[in-house]
This record gives C-alpha cells, sequence and structure tokens, in this order.
C-alpha cells in the first residue's frame, strides 16, 4: 500500500483542462481526537471518475457488491478495531455541517473519520444559501401531506437539538390573506382582521383590506441564520474528530479496482482518503455530483432577493405575511423582508439590480408595516435556493450503497436540516433505509420522476402572487 500522492497533477485534479489552483493553506482543524486515516491506499495513481464509463457509479455485479458493501460499512461501523470509516462531507453549510456533526455523535467510540470539504475560500464566504435564508422555521402550505410532517417534525427537532434549539424565537406567524391552502393537519388559528389589528397593532389596516379573513400558525418560529450556522459549526468541532477544508473544490472522485471509492478529487489539492463521499453542497450539488460521474439529477436552482434592514428597535412581534410581501425581525432587531422576487423574478433581479429590488420590498414592507417607513437598507441579499426539480428534499444514495455517494439536497433546509442530518447519518454509516426518508430518494429525480408535484413546487410554497415566480419563503 503505497501512500495517496499529494501530486495536484494526479488525473481527477486536471481534468476538464482547468488549471491547477495554488494550495490554500486555511484548514481548519477543529478540535477532537479522531483523526483522518493518513496515507495508505491501495495504489499509488489512483483511477477516478473520469477512468470509468460515465455514469457508471459502482461495479457491474452491482447486488453482491452492494451486499458485501453493506457489510463492510456494518462491520466497520460495529467493530473498533477495524480501519476507520473516512466520510468526506461536500459543502459546508448548514446542512454539510449538521451532517459531519451527526455522523460522528451517531458513531461514538467507532472507527469513523470525518472531513468536510468546501470550494469557499474561507468560513466568511462558505454556505451562501444559508446566509442568504429568511429562515424561516415552518411547515405550513407545504405539500403533500408527507412533506408538510417532515417539516413540522423538523421544527420539533428544533426544539430539541444540543446545539440548536435555544436560537429560534417561536413568535408565531401571521398571513393576512388567508387562502385556506395551510391549515388542514397542522396547528392554525382563523383569525379575523380586527383580531389581527387588535393583536398586531403595527399592522397597517390598509394591509388588511379585502382579505377574506387571516391565519395564524402559533407553532412556527424564525432564527438567525448566521446564528444558526455558528451553532452547526460549533457541534461539529464539539463532536470531535472532525478536519473542515476550505478552498476545496471538489472535482472528481477515485475509485479502486472494486469500483468503490478510495478518494476525493479536490482543485488544485492533494486527493482526500474517502469510503463514503456525502454531497451536501446546497444549489452545486447536480454540478459536483456529475463531475464526481454520478448521473445527472434534475434540480432547479432559484434566485432569492431578501431586504435586511440594519438592527431596529422590536418593530415585530409575529412573523407577517402579506400579499406581496413577508416580513420577520430577528432577534438581532434585523428586519428581513421576502417577497416575488424569487423564481423568474429573482432572476431578473439578479441579473439587473437587486440593491433596486430589494429597495422595492422594503417599500413593500412599510406599506403594511408603516413603523419601517424610512427604515434604511442595510443588506440587499441575494442568494441562490437549492432546488431539487419536484421541490422536496432528495437524499439518499446514489445508485445504491456500492456507489458511495450519497446526496443530501434541500430547500426549507433551515426547517429541515437537524431532522434530515440526523436521518441521514445513519444511513452514511451502513445503518437500515430511514423509512421517514423513503419519499425523498435522488431515485424519482434520477428516474424523471416528481414532476406531478410542480404545483407544489409554484403555488403551495410560499405566495402566489402573479407572475412566473411565487413568492418562497
Ligand atoms: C432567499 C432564500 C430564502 C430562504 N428561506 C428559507 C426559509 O424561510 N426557511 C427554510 O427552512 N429555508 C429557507 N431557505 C433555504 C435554506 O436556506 C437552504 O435550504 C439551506 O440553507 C441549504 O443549506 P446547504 O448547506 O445545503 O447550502 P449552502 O449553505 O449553500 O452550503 C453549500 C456549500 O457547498 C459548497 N460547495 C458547493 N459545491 C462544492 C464543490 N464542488 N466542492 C466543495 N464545496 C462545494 C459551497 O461553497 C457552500 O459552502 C431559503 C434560501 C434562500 C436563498
Amino acid at each position: 500500500m503505497s501512500p495517496i500522492p499529494g501530486d495536484p497533477t494526479l488525473p481527477g485534479a486536471r481534468r476538464g483542462g482547468k488549471r491547477p489552483t495554488p494550495a490554500l493553506d486555511d484548514t481548519r482543524r477543529l478540535q477532537g481526537g479522531k483523526q483522518a486515516r493518513a496515507g495508505p491506499e491501495p495504489s499509488g495513481r489512483l483511477p477516478s471518475s473520469s477512468q470509468r464509463p460515465s455514469g457508471a457509479a459502482g461495479p457491474p455485479h452491482a447486488p453482491l457488491a452492494r451486499a458485501a458493501r453493506r457489510l463492510r460499512v456494518l462491520s466497520c461501523a460495529l467493530d473498533p478495531e477495524s480501519p476507520p470509516l473516512r466520510v468526506v462531507v461536500v459543502g459546508a453549510g448548514f446542512v454539510g455541517c449538521l451532517l459531519a456533526g451527526e455522523v460522528l455523535r451517531a458513531a461514538p467510540g467507532r472507527p469513523v473519520s470525518v472531513t468536510v470539504l468546501d470550494e469557499a475560500a474561507g468560513p466568511g464566504s462558505a454556505a451562501p444559501a444559508t446566509r442568504g435564508s429568511w429562515a424561516w422555521l415552518n411547515a405550513n402550505r407545504k405539500t403533500p401531506d408527507h412533506y408538510r410532517d417532515l417539516n413540522a417534525r423538523g421544527m420539533e427537532r428544533w426544539r430539541t437539538h444540543h446545539a440548536l434549539s435555544g436560537l429560534p424565537v417561536w413568535c408565531g406567524s401571521v398571513f393576512l390573506h388567508d387562502d385556506g391552502m395551510g391549515g388542514a393537519g397542522y396547528p392554525s388559528e382563523a383569525v379575523g382582521p380586527e383580531e389581527v389589528l387588535r393583536r398586531h397593532a403595527y399592522v397597517s389596516p390598509a394591509a388588511l383590506e379585502g382579505t377574506p379573513g387571516c391565519r395564524a400558525y402559533p407553532r412556527e418560529g424564525l432564527v438567525c441564520p448566521r446564528e444558526a450556522l455558528e451553532a452547526a459549526r460549533g457541534a461539529l468541532a464539539a463532536a470531535g474528530g472532525c478536519r473542515v477544508e476550505y478552498g476545496s473544490r471538489v472535482t472528481g472522485v477515485a475509485r479502486g479496482g472494486d469500483g468503490r471509492p478510495v478518494a476525493v478529487e479536490r482543485e488544485g489539492r492533494a486527493p482526500v482518503p474517502a469510503d463514503v463521499v456525502v454531497l451536501a453542497a446546497g444549489a452545486g450539488t447536480a454540478a459536483t455530483l456529475a463531475r464526481l460521474g454520478g448521473p445527472a439529477l434534475p434540480t432547479d436552482p432559484r434566485p432569492g432577493v431578501l431586504a435586511l434592514t440594519a438592527p431596529l428597535p422590536r418593530v415585530l412581534d409575529t412573523i407577517v405575511v402579506a400579499r406581496d410581501c413577508y416580513l420577520l425581525q430577528r432577534p438581532d432587531g434585523v428586519v428581513a423582508v421576502g417577497g416575488d422576487m424569487s423564481g423568474d423574478a429573482g432572476r431578473d433581479a439578479a441579473a439587473g439590480d437587486p440593491a433596486a429590488a430589494a429597495a422595492e420590498l422594503l417599500r413593500r414592507a412599510a406599506a403594511v408595516v408603516p413603523a419601517l417607513a424610512g427604515a434604511e437598507l442595510g443588506v440587499a441579499s441575494l442568494a441562490v435556493r437549492p432546488f431539487p426539480a419536484d421541490g422536496l428534499p432528495c437524499v439518499g444514495w446514489v445508485d445504491g450503497p456500492a456507489s458511495g455517494l450519497y446526496v443530501c439536497l434541500t430547500h426549507s433546509g433551515i426547517t429541515l436540516a437537524p431532522l434530515l442530518a440526523e436521518l441521514a447519518a445513519g444511513e452514511v454509516l451502513g445503518g437500515p433505509p430511514s423509512a421517514d426518508l423513503e419519499p425523498y430518494r435522488p431515485a424519482r429525480l434520477l428516474a424523471g420522476g416528481g414532476a406531478g408535484n410542480r404545483a407544489y413546487d409554484l403555488q403551495s410554497d410560499g405566495l402566489r402572487l402573479g407572475g412566473d415566480g411565487g413568492a418562497r419563503p
């Protein structure tokens, strides 16, 4: 067994004719005792994903290989003497950090090493979707029912999570114009406009004109996405034994003679030994999967604009969803306003002037909450929402465990990540498939399915405000 060469001219690192970038040395080594297994690998030069037939994620004898792989992973997970299972997570966003932490927490005393790789230059520029999120913890209007229930369970997981439970403000939400889509099977209360004005005197009566009625969702809440990300990073550090390396653009996977991963390849940097590769790369997940030789994953990433004020004295005591904008106030006083600036409208804003789009959102917000008139725009935030093509999460092995490729891609990832990370970690470690994740397997998208849920995508997840793109908190 010879060590993996740290040579950036490995076949995978050169693929696509890209020039290797200089090695960045901003590795963050987090506290803890367990370390990634150093060095020895089956062969010096590793066969990479580019040397396999396109789309062939596993060996031809798939059922046998799957069983063998499963046995190996299980025995590795149970036997403290066996070599560590080397898990590489691609993406140091909210999803990737929580998932990596859960893998370590789910394997106490077991030989597991976890490395998180992110292409961002450092933690400050990583996690774009997370940092640009509105970060509402909600389940209303989410269809089908199993997805609404998953989100409701995600909210419950926030309430019990050891590192996150202190962060949310469970202030509830109120829709000023109830269209009857959000109630069934989920705690909500029909509220008359007068009652809304009594409870939330800062709302303009004009914003309630013509309403068929309002609806409150008392169990919903909000978080500051920056605080959530910091807490997820802290939980990962506390789990111990994880290396987080920035400046690590993942470009391929090297496989052994049996077709299983042996290393993850990075642009301009040494490969990282790996038995399992978890793709939690947000809006970059499909492109990364393709680079790793995986199948084309249908996704629909969509830009979204938010207007963020400077911190203000307390203005709002609930999350307000009006006809053409939605607004909440974070614990630090920042008011975050979203609206019909996602989907095609978001693309227009991205291509045009995001600051102007954000200013328009703030103007709309001031029409709903007059106390915001004169509030200055602090940040015009533009971020891409990671979206599987049918709007539902995409979680599980790609082409079965033998491929060694596991995907965890989701919108509503602030609400869902704590739960999804817990469910996925067991599978990544070789445990039995989670029944809760069955509706969300990559196979449905890879087989061209899921399009039937498109109504959810455009009409149910958030507001339908006219135009092509409904606003999607
Ligand atoms: C405007 C907006 C509003 C939203 N509102 C809500 C809401 O109200 N409630 C809610 O629950 N959710 C909401 N979301 C969705 C939620 O924010 C996301 O689902 C969640 O943040 C996704 O986290 P992530 O870790 O998957 O992605 P990110 O935070 O984007 O992290 C992905 C990481 O992967 C890295 N990466 C990508 N490709 C590679 C590669 N090849 N190699 C190495 N690294 C790579 C990136 O650098 C990045 O750091 C919103 C999102 C947006 C944009």
